[in-house]
């Protein structure tokens, strides 16, 4: 009977450790966002953030607008 528990026991220790490996490894990651850099200043801003223009990105509609006269 003592067997079935330490059995149990290991079970569980096994099962904690391999919640909290991929608990910590999957949502925690932090997301590397695609970073262009500006065609008038070079100035790196996130691809969501970026102003397109021409096939090009700018980090503001001012640096499209000064490189696209
Ligand atoms: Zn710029």
């Amino acid at each position: 009977m003592k067997t079935i528990f330490v059995l149990i026991a290991i079970l569980l220790i096994w099962w904690v450790i391999r919640t909290l490996r991929s608990g910590r490894s999957n949502p925690s990651k932090p997301q590397i966002k695609n970073m262009l850099s500006c065609s008038y200043c070079g100035l790196h801003i996130p691809e969501d953030e970026v102003v397109q223009h021409h096939n090009k990105a700018y980090c503001s509609k001012e640096h499209a607008q000064k490189d696209n006269p």
